[in-house]
């Protein structure tokens, strides 16, 4: 069978890895038919906008996607793509897991994370104005709604990936209406699930101290979506940094697969950033499309190429640039299945 995808190259160091990812997704063995479609700055001359409907249109219609990370301008200029299309296609369910590589030197070595991030209010609503010139309001918005559904989809995937336990993480002491709301939603849903999974909850200043120090107390994490946001990149270091972090946007019409990192605009078009996040991430399609085999091979051919450690990216402490980091996965692909996590 062949998987129509939706493929957003994104801007910055994204079409360089989305080149690398779609070489490694097309030697998995598994046969796609890609729709390239551009989104970001690059467009917005063209369309009038940085999300044209073109590309809500191709994702709804092939119900996966695939992007690179784009560019948002900082303190002015147009909104989020990224969020502004997580939102558009009701992408609920940001879930990032954080696993250790062997290989790769890092404080601990067994780090099993996953961050479950709600994808679609808290502060990421937009909703934000002056008061007068010296002052500035956003407005934080919390729901029973969206807190339970993220709150069950956390669940749900403790139970489907045979997970032990789920933290909700919040800030309840201060904001004792939104994220007491956000807190009460994840005791509710918890209950459901009592003598299946464990549930806890932690403040979320305490969370980032336990978790540098304690991580393997964790497991799966439950989080509005600012705490989620920032907690994703401190777990991502603790395995290796932003170049191994991948991410899936989950809905109920449709799913876009992103690294957790940016477009790191300042080593666009150089080929050094690391492909491992986005190639990670479609390893976390290929799941997602019941391609379950494929994406055994995809994550044993990287993990062997970084073990390895000899065609790495320079975050990882090698040489290699993106597309050579991709070439040796794509060469791993080619040994036969034995021989994929053996020494080359
Ligand atoms: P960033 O994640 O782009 O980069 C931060 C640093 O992390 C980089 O300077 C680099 O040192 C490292 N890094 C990131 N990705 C890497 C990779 N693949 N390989 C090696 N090193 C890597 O964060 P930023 O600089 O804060 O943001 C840059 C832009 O990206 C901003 O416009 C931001 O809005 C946007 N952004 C987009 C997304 C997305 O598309 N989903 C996510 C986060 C940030």
């Amino acid at each position: 069978m062949t998987h129509r995808v939706t493929l957003i190259p994104g801007d910055g160091i994204g079409p360089e890895l989305a080149e690398a990812t779609r070489r490694v997704l097309d030697a998995s063995g598994v046969a796609f038919d890609w729709e390239v479609v551009d989104a970001g700055e690059a467009v917005m001359a063209e369309h009038g906008t940085p999300l044209p409907e073109s590309v809500l249109e191709s994702i709804r219609r092939n119900r996966v996607a695939i992007k690179g990370p784009i560019t948002t301008p900082v303190g002015e200029g147009f909104r989020s793509v990224n969020v502004t299309l997580r939102q558009a296609l009701g992408l609920y369910a940001n879930v990032r897991p954080a696993r250790s590589i062997e290989g790769l030197k890092t404080r601990y070595d067994d780090v099993d994370l996953v961050i479950v991030r709600e994808n679609t209010e808290d502060l990421y609503g937009g909703i934000e104005h002056r008061v007068g010139r010296d002052a500035a309001e956003s407005i934080k918005i919390i729901t029973r709604e969206a807190s339970e559904r993220i709150a069950r989809y956390a669940f749900e995937y403790a139970v489907a990936n045979g997970r032990r336990k789920v933290t909700a993480v919040h800030k309840a002491n201060i904001m004792k209406l939104s994220d007491g709301l956000f807190l009460d939603s994840c005791r509710a849903i918890a209950a459901a699930y009592d003598g299946r999974v464990e549930f806890e909850d932690r403040i979320v200043d305490n969370m980032c101290m336990q978790l540098v120090q304690k991580p393997d107390l964790y497991d799966v994490l439950v989080l509005p979506n600012l705490y989620g946001d920032i907690v994703s990149d401190l777990a991502a270091g603790l395995v290796g940094g932003l170049g191994v972090a991948p991410g899936a946007n989950i809905g109920t019409e449709a799913a876009v697969f992103e690294a957790v990192h940016g477009s790191a605009p300042k080593y666009a078009g150089l080929n050094k950033a690391n492909p491992t996040a986005l190639i990670l991430s479609g390893v976390l399609m290929l799941r997602h499309l019941g391609e379950q085999a494929a994406a055994e091979r995809v994550e044993m051919a990287i993990r062997g190429v970084i073990a390895e450690g000899r065609t790495v990216t320079y975050d990882l402490g090698g040489t290699a640039g993106t597309s050579e980091f991709g070439d040796a996965i794509v060469q791993r692909l080619a040994v036969p299945a034995t021989g994929a996590t053996a020494p080359a």
